[in-house]
């Protein structure tokens, strides 16, 4: 029997005419440095029908790809709204990542216009000549002049192109399963893949990040988004925000501690979302300069592993509960999130805070062990994630022979290996390339690295396999010690012998000022293993 409903498109452009309508008087507050400016979503919605006007102006048509090379701003959510609402598709480039990366993205994705911060021109001048599909790159945010454009580019300047175009924009009807927007891997292993979103996989989406046991985002908030636009699309606030009308704060690019500090004391925030590594550098900033952020309600960390003496750090010190998350770019990027059940108090509730969390119903979720067999829930086996879902990816951009060892049987492999308990709660033991294989045994680098932060004197601690003659291999642990403090390798050992099995503690240590980043700012193993062999660590 088939159902008596409608079957109404879930398209962008829908979400843009009801969040700049009904939502009008929400706001996106972009910081400049020492102030904010802000545009209203009514206004927002009249910005992004101008710059739907401009591109069409320059022949943009059909599915073609529109490229954004800019920080979190007003004119990034305005290309985030006006590019896949009228039927184009968004391509959030990584300004981080490596020039041969940058141009191979661009390549793939065949990216017509990219639209480019003033302050990034420079940086996205020199590969240009290497982007063989561009054909327009539209400076906002700056002088157009200083950009030299190679030959068959024509350079625009973002307000004169705007300018003088209609506030008004037919905004088609959209089919939902059409492609709305993509996002490549950041490659922290291997080649950056393509993962292509729809409209209906971004609304769905979208609804689950404004769900209470999900981050819960709402109206009354004022998200300040510090994960960046081009890594997993800010983790879905941009399009969850217009969706609820909560207003949105935008770092652009400050985004080191203090700049941080300033903006929430200026515009005070009631919710944000950064990696680990965003949170321990202000946690650092905030002892130093004490000041009061507990207008922030809650605070999601995903990326990779929330430490949890940063979420300790963080409530007790600050009155701010961090929100432990779990995702990929292949999984929109909300995964799990660890909001303990009703019925945990004390230590056991924050035993449940520590781990990656819960899947929402519409993501399955199943662990794989060695032998290709699936694993029971009894947080004990440990294998691969897999995921799948209407809003997981089931193939890279470029079709199935791009890594199609990713993807089987309509699951998505992660390469996150874990255990999840009998409720539900996953916690992940290490990304499988970065398992440590000692005598036989696994260790866990995320748990080590969890271990040594804990440590009073230590700022960063990021651990990666090294070669051992009997071995096989050993944990290697390079050490950020906090300004002003001081810690030696037997003082750490000895602090981490009652947290860790005696045969994981590590004989190898080594000082670093720095751990060294990906382009979103997670530990570069694979950066550490090269100096570690490469003989630039002691
Ligand atoms: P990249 O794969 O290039 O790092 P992503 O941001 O898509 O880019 O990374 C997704 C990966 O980040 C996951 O597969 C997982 O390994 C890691 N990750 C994300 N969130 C967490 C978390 N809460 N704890 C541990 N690892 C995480």
């Amino acid at each position: 029997m088939l159902s008596t409903m409608q079957d109404g498109q879930l398209s962008l452009a829908k979400l843009l005419r009801h969040g700049t309508k009904v939502h009008a008087k929400s706001e996106v507050v972009t910081w400049t440095g020492s102030e904010a400016r802000r545009e209203t979503y009514a206004e927002l919605g009249k910005h992004a029908a101008r710059l739907a006007n401009a591109l069409r102006g320059l022949g943009v048509t059909g599915d073609q790809r529109v490229g954004t090379f800019m920080w979190n701003n007003a004119e990034h959510l305005a290309a985030y709204l006006a590019v896949p609402a009228m039927g184009a598709v968004l391509h959030t480039l990584n300004i981080r990542l490596f020039p041969e990366q940058l141009v191979f993205v661009a390549n793939h994705a065949e990216d017509h216009v990219v639209i480019v911060d003033g302050t990034l021109v420079p940086l996205l001048a020199s590969n240009l000549p290497g982007m063989k599909t561009v054909k327009h790159v539209i400076v906002a945010n700056g002088d157009a002049s200083a950009l030299t454009a190679p030959e068959g580019v024509t350079v625009h300047s973002y307000d004169e192109l705007l300018a003088g175009q209609s506030d008004e924009f037919d905004w088609p009807e959209i089919d939902e399963r059409a492609a709305a927007a993509m996002c490549y891997t950041s490659g922290t292993t291997g080649d950056p893949k393509g993962v292509v979103y729809s409209h209906r996989s971004i609304w769905l989406h979208s609804m689950q990040v404004c769900m209470t046991d999900s981050m819960r985002l709402a109206q009354e908030d004022l998200a300040l988004a510090i994960v960046p636009m081009f890594h997993a699309m800010s983790w879905g606030l941009p399009y969850a925000a217009m969706m609820v009308g909560a207003s949105l704060l935008m770092p652009d690019r400050f985004l080191q501690p203090a700049p941080i500090a300033a903006l929430l004391a200026a515009e005070k925030p009631t919710f944000a979302a950064a990696v680990p590594t965003i949170w321990q550098g202000l946690l650092a900033h905030l002892d130093a300069n004490p000041q009061d952020i507990s207008h922030v309600r809650e605070v999601v960390v995903g990326g990779s592993a929330a430490p949890p003496s940063l979420m300790h750090a963080f409530e007790e010190r600050y009155d701010v509960p961090i929100l432990h998350a779990w995702g990929m770019t292949e999984t929109s990027p909300l995964g799990s999130v660890a909001r303990p059940p009703a019925s945990a108090t004390g230590e056991e509730r924050w035993a449940y805070r520590y781990t990656q969390g819960r899947f929402p119903a519409s993501v399955a979720a199943r662990l794989i062990g060695d032998d290709g067999e699936e694993l029971p829930w009894d947080n004990e086996a440990v294998g691969e994630l897999e995921v799948s879902g209407p809003w997981i990816a089931g193939a890279y951009h470029g079709g199935s022979d791009i890594d199609p060892e990713k993807f089987h049987d309509g699951w998505l492999r992660t390469g996150d290996v874990g255990k999840i308990s009998p409720d539900g709660f996953l916690t992940l033991t290490d990304r499988a390339k970065d398992v440590i294989k000692s005598g036989g045994e696994w260790i866990s680098s995320v748990d080590l690295e969890n271990a040594v932060m804990g440590h009073p004197a230590v700022a960063e601690a990021a651990v990666v396999g090294i070669p051992d003659e009997k071995w096989d291999e050993r944990p290697l642990v390079a050490v950020v010690v906090k300004e002003g403090q001081q810690a030696t390798a037997e003082e750490l050992r000895e602090y981490l012998s009652d947290k860790v099995a005696k045969w994981q503690l590590p004989e190898n240590w080594t000082f670093v000022a720095e751990v060294p980043k990906t382009s979103v700012g997670k530990f570069d193993k694979k950066r550490l293993r090269a100096s570690y062999s490469e003989g630039k660590l002691d």
